[in-house]
Parts: structure tokens; C-alpha cells; sequence
């Protein structure tokens, strides 16, 4: 069994936590263990860029002072050998993270300070397991995670790079989330809450047997606890189901994370560092398909784009041309539904809304509405199946729909809604489809 073990901010985010994940990896024999920052790190890294881009110095002092509390109350309550070490370690760090804001280049500063985080944590929880014994070496994840022009991560390096990592199964190896280099070779980050991802590429490239994310809940819940009453977690799920959920707002796990397992066939287990003998939930191929319904995730932020048009009656073609505008500026749809004489899609970004929204004028009338949530129901929704529309619709009879999208997949019915019945939606869902 080779391991990869991914373990979140909160898991290492205090001294203590970083106990129990030395204990949990000797215990499972990780051969990888990616770790993020220190839980509130990297919002406060990426405080401090802001702050120097707008050369606010009393931010920038108050979020390394801090940080450096965070970080020497850990060192203190984790070492004792190694207790300096780490000290100087530290101190560096936060020498590295003034130079850069008082030298400070709009891209590469930034990128270089938000990284700190991962290289800290990382630098002393390596610390941490030789003194206490255990055989472990820090690797430096921007070496091997490197992207290309486009932002996509060269597989065939990481494999080549961790040959002798997968091939050495005595010593506990290290390894930051979240950063890599980019193709110029200067130091960059995979995008917030990219360290899943990072441990799932790293499990893919030595062929692990499985990856474990872990978090500080008890695996995937049916429903969003932070919104809604009586969720309950899910033991066993499908590579497509997780997929979908963690696309639409399920916030445990990184979207991008499931493809690399799921390519290689790898379970992908969603753990608790605070009850590791909670048995979490499974990703693999195989899933419980005795239900209909299976969990409920919602995203925000979504904006719907409205295009009528009378040449779209009986021509072909016409689609075409509105995905061209999507692509040339790079903006993925996530919804869409058609009328013979009307078209409507959704995005989750605004970035270059005016630009696409001026190409598609071109094209027919255009409406855009802001501020909506797709909430997705994932499950085993067999087409010959009859009533399990019926019975996601017959839930939510109170709340005006949008959009409604189904039949693409036997897995999933998403609909658009108001952001501001998300809350009332998702507890009707959970009333009416689990309990
Ligand atoms: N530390 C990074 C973040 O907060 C990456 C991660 O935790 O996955 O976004
Ligand atoms: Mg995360």
C-alpha cells in the first residue's frame, strides 16, 4: 500500500494538531504527506500583498506580527531539539516576506509570499517527525509541480521526479500543496484550496494505492452543514458524484482533485484528523446505487446570460458561434438550456462580461442576471426511472426556478435559483428527498 496523505490548515494548525497528524501517518504509512499552511495563513499572506501593493505598512506589520505569534507558539509547544532551527527558519521566512513587500513586483512578489506558508509548515512539521524519530525528508514541491503557458501540470515531471520517492518505503516524505512553479520558472501557486489537487497529481504520479484528504469534518455530507439541519455524511460515493459536488460548492474537497485519481483508478478518502476512527467517506468507482438521491451541493456566484434570437429558429450553426465567444475569452459555461428561439447559459465569473456581452449583441438580445445559485442533486437518476424529477421539484414547489438542467448525465439535475432562497432550498431539498 503507498499512501499519499493530504492534511488541511486546521489539521496542522496548531501544535497539538500536528501531533495527531504524525501520529495518523505512521499509523497509515503515508509515503507522501502534503500539507497546507497553518490554518489563517494564506488569507493573511495574501493580506499582506494587497497591503504592499498599496504600500499600507501597518498591515503589513500587524499580519507578521501575527504570524509570527501563530508560528512561534507552535515551534514552542512542538520542539525541543530542533526548537531553534525552526526559529531561524521562521525568522527567515518573515525576512524573505519584508523584502519582497518593500521590493515589491505585482506578480512574482506575490506569488513568492503566498507560498511561505506551505514552505513554513512544511519545513518545521519535517522538523517535528526527526526528532521524535521518524525517518522524514522535506521535498520542494515547486522542483516538480511545474505548469505549463495554459496553467496545466506537466505529469510525465512529477513522475520522473517521485520515481525514487514511490520506489523508497523507509522514509516518510514531505511535500508543500497548493505551490508549484510556472513556465518561466518562478515560484506560483495551483489557485485557493489547490492542495488537494496537488496531493491527488502527487498520488497519481507513484501510482498510489489511495489518497487521503484530511479536513476537520467527518467526510462528504448529503447536504451543506452550514446552511442546513440534519445533514449526515456518505461512506461511499463515485468519482463522477464527487466530481459534480465538489464543482457545485461542496467546500471540502478542490474540484480539480478527482480527475487524477479517478484516471488512475485511485479511492480518494475523505478523513477526520479530529476522530480519525470515523470511517469518512470513499470516492472510487464504486458507489452505493441504492439511492436516487444522494447529497445536494450549491454554488454562488453564478450570473445568467440571456440570449433571444430569432435566427436561431431552425438554423444550425448557431450555437456555435456563442461557445466561440466563451472560449475566446476563456469563461467555462456551466449551465445551459435552449429554447428554438432563445438561449441561456450561466457563468461563475464576471471577468470579462462586458467583452462577451458586446460580441453576443452581435448575435440577439441579451439579458444578464446577476446574484443566482445552482444547487445540484446528485444521484443514481436512471432515465426509465419515472417520478424522481417529480420528486426534486414536489420539494422545492415554494421556490421560483430559473434554469432547470437534466438528462445529461444518469447522475446529476441541476436548477438555477435566486442566491437568496439558496438556504430555503436546501433545507426543503434535504426535508424532502433524506429524511
Ligand atoms: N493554503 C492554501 C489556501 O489556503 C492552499 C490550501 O489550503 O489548499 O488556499
Ligand atoms: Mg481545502
Amino acid at each position: 500500500m503507498t499512501k499519499v496523505l493530504k492534511f488541511g490548515g486546521t489539521s496542522v494548525g496548531s501544535a497539538a494538531n500536528m501531533k495527531r497528524v504524525a501520529e495518523i501517518i505512521r499509523h497509515e504509512k503515508a509515503r507522501i504527506t502534503v500539507l497546507s499552511a497553518m490554518s489563517g495563513t494564506t488569507d493573511a499572506l495574501v493580506r499582506i500583498v494587497t497591503a504592499a501593493a498599496e504600500k499600507d505598512q501597518s498591515t503589513i506589520d500587524d499580519r507578521i506580527a501575527m504570524l509570527t505569534d501563530k508560528y512561534t507558539t507552535c515551534i514552542e509547544g512542538l520542539l525541543d531539539q530542533h526548537k531553534q532551527e525552526a526559529l531561524n527558519r521562521m525568522q527567515a521566512t518573515f525576512d524573505l516576506i519584508r523584502t519582497e513587500t518593500s521590493n515589491f513586483r505585482e506578480y512574482t512578489s506575490e506569488r513568492k509570499i503566498i507560498a511561505q506558508g506551505e514552505l513554513l509548515t512544511s519545513a518545521i512539521f519535517t522538523l517535528y517527525l526527526n526528532e521524535t524519530g521518524t525517518k522524514a525528508v522535506c521535498l520542494n514541491s515547486p522542483d516538480f509541480m511545474v505548469t505549463d503557458q495554459e496553467g496545466k501540470v506537466d505529469m510525465a515531471r512529477i513522475c520522473k521526479a517521485l520515481a525514487p520517492v514511490a520506489a523508497d518505503p523507509d522514509t516518510f516524505y514531505v511535500a508543500q500543496g497548493f505551490i508549484c512553479s510556472n513556465y518561466k520558472g518562478e515560484i506560483d501557486n495551483l489557485g485557493r484550496g489547490g492542495s488537494d489537487y496537488s496531493a491527488a497529481l502527487m498520488g497519481a504520479a507513484i501510482g498510489a494505492s489511495e489518497v487521503q484528504i484530511w479536513t476537520d469534518i467527518d467526510g462528504m455530507h448529503n447536504n451543506d452543514p452550514r446552511f442546513v439541519e440534519h445533514t449526515y455524511p456518505i461512506r461511499n460515493m463515485s468519482f463522477d458524484e464527487a466530481a459534480e459536488l465538489a464543482y457545485f460548492g461542496a467546500k471540502i474537497l478542490h474540484p480539480a482533485t478527482i480527475q487524477p485519481c479517478k484516471d488512475k483508478c485511485i479511492p480518494v478518502l475523505l478523513k477526520n484528523t479530529m476522530d480519525p476512527h470515523a470511517p469518512g467517506t470513499t470516492i472510487s468507482n464504486c458507489d452505493d446505487n441504492s439511492k436516487s438521491f444522494h447529497a445536494v451541493a450549491a454554488k454562488d456566484g453564478i450570473t445568467v446570460i440571456r440570449i433571444h434570437s430569432a435566427r436561431m429558429l431552425m438554423a444550425y450553426g448557431f450555437l456555435r458561434k456563442v461557445f466561440e465567444i466563451f472560449e475566446q475569452y476563456r469563461t467555462p459555461i456551466d449551465m445551459i438550456t435552449t429554447s428554438e428561439v432563445a438561449v441561456s447559459l450561466t457563468v461563475d465569473s464576471d471577468k470579462h462580461l462586458d467583452e462577451i456581452v458586446a460580441e453576443l449583441e452581435k448575435l440577439g438580445t441579451i439579458e444578464i442576471e446577476r446574484n443566482n445559485s445552482i444547487v445540484c442533486v446528485v444521484g443514481r437518476m436512471e432515465h426509465g426511472d419515472a417520478g424522481l424529477a417529480a420528486r426534486v421539484f414536489e420539494s422545492i414547489r415554494k421556490i421560483p426556478i430559473k434554469m432547470i438542467s437534466y438528462g445529461a448525465s444518469h447522475r446529476s439535475l441541476a436548477i438555477l435559483i435566486a442566491t437568496e432562497q439558496k438556504k430555503q432550498t436546501l433545507q426543503s431539498l434535504n426535508d424532502g428527498l433524506f429524511q
